[in-house]
């Protein structure tokens, strides 16, 4: 029922790519991802008001639009590839500069390597005068993370997160990676996304943020999600604008769920609200059997 007819060569277009920053804690991630949201804000001027809905985008100067998962560290990560979401085509490892390498430093680079992501590297809190971004750098290939200047092809930007220093760097650096991947969707077919987050909201009911991975998500479409389903009511997007659809790499809000999903779920858009109620149920189900065969064990 949920259409997964490839797509045709002639359809797909370039998409944004989609970012997640790791790193250890303290070394910046929560305040990397405040001033990059700050920098330059997709669509409103610089300095606009971003809501929090658990992603953003921003333009880089060259104009490139990248999108930003909001949640720092490594459980997001981990948890979503575990559902089988992979919505990470960059992995921003995060070190800072009066450090060095750290155990969460390393499990980051374990996680990105087994999910296959290219990793840059910012070399963070380079305004310190303890800064030893040369440390960071052989410490890194202590951990088969060879740099450029190295000779390997992980590219590395200096950057502080309180001046602001190498930001713009950084962008065009994630820019440049995204070009390498090639990375498309087609904006033509029925939305396929993944839930970012999701909550009961008093005022507005379930309220999930989905990044749409392919397709062209829309205003009155009819969808399932994990063992929910629903029609979109509205979409909202990272500044609080209601938007009539979402196409690949954008992250929305969505009303009109008839229940609150987990992230991690995807959705799917569907013909009618028959199907979309009968693949919820049916997975509900699936999910009840289980959980009681677990008991039952
Ligand atoms: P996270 O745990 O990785 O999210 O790290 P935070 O963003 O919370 O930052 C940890 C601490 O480092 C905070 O006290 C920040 O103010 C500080 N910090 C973050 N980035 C910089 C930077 O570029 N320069 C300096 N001097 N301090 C920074």
């Amino acid at each position: 029922v949920i259409d997964t007819v490839e797509d045709k060569e002639e359809d797909l277009q370039a998409r944004p790519p989609i970012i997640t920053i790791m790193g250890h804690v303290d070394h910046g991630k929560t305040s990397l991802l405040d001033r990059i949201r700050q920098a330059n804000v997709v669509s409103g001027e610089a300095g606009g008001i971003t809501q929090h809905i658990g992603a953003y985008q921003v333009k880089a100067e060259s104009g490139a639009v990248l999108s930003f998962l909001d949640t720092p560290g490594h459980a997001a990560f981990t948890s979503m590839r575990a559902r089988g979401a992979n919505v990470t085509d960059i992995v921003v490892l995060v070190v800072a500069a009066d450090d060095a390498v750290m155990p969460q430093t390393v499990e980051a680079i374990n996680h990105a390597k087994a999910a296959d992501v290219p990793m840059i590297v910012a070399i963070n809190k380079i305004d310190k005068p303890a800064a030893n971004p040369q440390k960071v750098r052989t410490d890194l290939l202590q951990h088969e993370v060879v740099v450029e200047e190295m000779g390997g092809d992980v590219q590395t930007v200096e950057v502080s997160a309180h001046t602001g220093q190498g930001i713009d760097t950084l962008l065009e650096a994630i820019a440049l990676q995204s070009e390498i991947l090639e990375l498309t969707a087609n904006p033509k077919r029925p939305a396929q996304g993944a839930v970012i987050e999701a909550k009961l909201d008093v005022g507005r009911g379930p309220v999930a943020t989905v990044l749409v991975q392919n397709g062209t998500l829309k205003r009155g479409d009819i969808f399932v999600v994990g063992e929910q389903w629903g029609k979109v009511r509205a979409l909202i997007n990272d500044k609080g604008d209601r938007v009539d659809e979402a196409g690949p790499s954008v992250p929305v809000e969505v009303l009109g769920l008839n229940g609150t999903p987990e992230a991690g779920d995807v959705l799917n858009v569907v013909e009618t609200e028959a199907q979309a109620r009968e693949i919820a149920e049916y997975r509900e189900n699936a999910a009840k059997d289980k959980r009681a065969a677990a008991g039952a064990a």
